[in-house]
């Protein structure tokens, strides 16, 4: 079994979401209420707590559920981090919460509400595979928008035994994913579009250190948001794409965390740059999770040398990286796309061969690398 949160947009109707409203507000009051008690008496352990507010909170009108689910958000913080709450969020629990085909319902304060979702192809899928929903929490985004981030439990298939080809994963920048299997995922317009982002986020920075203003701190907000999503939805993307070509009982190499950071030839301002550019410990959950539902393995493997050292004979060599591009073995002459052999490298590291190319690769030319699939995906 493994849990996830499932983000979905609701699309409320005008009177849910003045309940919505109301019941955000009402459970920030009493996370407040219960916040103000906490402190006075420094008592943040639950139960003490629980004694000394659930009365408070039920009259104030919270549920038995939000009240309790009110002082365990304040129970859970200790003291000197919690200030305020805002009312732009509410937890529920399986009480509370429950779906009811593409709506949710739940508990608020204007009585049980049935509100639609707006769901998308992967939110279908998951919610389809789901063995139970554990509850969820209701938030209110900048612009007035309500999400519900549902707790999923979701049963996990137990890899087959032997069999499973092993793939090694290089993470590069030319293109953002190599397997050792001749997939390759590029960048496409990804990396100049995050870059885009981070340098408008520079400049209003920039101007928001000389002086601020609330058009310019909403619109430092606006950016960050956008540029979290867009990187969110790009390693989301990137995951599915490279879970998708493995099979159950595969096993999945990848380099030990550095990962991106690891490798790249320039070490330019650039290239130092685009190192903090994606997330490495985000994209490695996000993939743990995927394969973990499909019944692939994840094994991290020792990223050391794994672009100079040539997957046929075991050479390492700086002088065997001739560009970016292309590797070829000062030793025994092995060409490669350099990233398929860095992957071919990882996937052995894992104890593989490289999904059986390693002896059967003809010395390939950079065009013909993506000879089982037309051309790179392009994210
Ligand atoms: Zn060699």
């Amino acid at each position: 079994m493994q849990t996830l949160t499932l983000r979905c947009t609701l699309k409320p109707a005008p009177e849910q979401a003045a309940a919505l409203e109301a019941t955000v507000r009402l459970f920030a009051e009493g996370c407040n209420h219960a916040l103000r008690v906490a402190r006075e008496k420094g008592e943040f352990r639950r139960f003490s707590l629980h004694r000394l507010v659930y009365n408070d909170l039920r009259s104030m009108g919270l549920s038995a559920n939000l009240a309790i689910q009110a002082i365990a958000r304040v129970g859970r913080k200790k003291g000197s981090r919690a200030r305020f709450y805002q009312p732009t969020s509410a937890a529920f629990d399986v009480r509370t919460l429950s779906l009811r085909g593409e709506s949710v319902s739940l508990t608020t304060t204007a009585g049980r509400l049935i509100v639609p979702m707006k769901l998308g192809n992967y939110q279908r899928g998951m919610l389809a595979r789901a063995k139970s929903v554990q509850g969820g929490v209701l938030t209110k985004g900048p612009k007035g928008k309500w999400y519900i981030n549902l707790i999923l439990r979701l049963e996990v298939p137990t890899p087959p035994t032997g069999g499973g080809k092993v793939v090694g994963l290089d993470m590069g920048q030319r293109y953002m994913a190599t397997l050792s299997s001749g997939i390759q995922v590029s960048g496409g317009g990804v990396k100049s579009r995050r870059i885009h982002l981070r340098n408008k986020r520079a400049e209003v920075r920039s101007k928001l250190d000389t002086g601020r203003t609330k058009g310019l701190s909403a619109l430092w907000e606006r950016l960050s948001g956008k540029e979290r999503r867009f990187v969110d939805h790009t390693l989301h993307t990137l995951a599915k794409r490279i879970v998708d070509s493995l099979e159950p009982g595969d096993t999945l190499a990848i380099e030990d965390l550095t990962g991106l950071r690891s490798r790249t030839v320039k070490r330019g301002k650039e290239a130092r740059h685009l190192h903090n550019l994606w997330p490495y410990a985000r994209f490695r959950s996000l993939l743990g999770y995927k394969a973990a539902l499909k019944g692939v393995r994840v094994v991290a493997v020792d990223p050391r040398d794994t672009s100079k050292t040539c997957s046929r004979c075991g050479h390492c060599d700086g002088a065997n990286r001739k560009s970016q591009a292309l590797f070829r073995c000062q030793r025994c002459g092995y060409q490669q796309n350099a990233d398929l052999n860095a992957s071919a490298n990882i996937a052995q590291r894992a104890g593989s061969t490289g999904a059986g190319r390693r002896n059967t690769a003809p010395i390939l030319g950079i065009s013909t690398l993506h000879r089982p699939f037309p051309k790179a995906h392009a994210l």
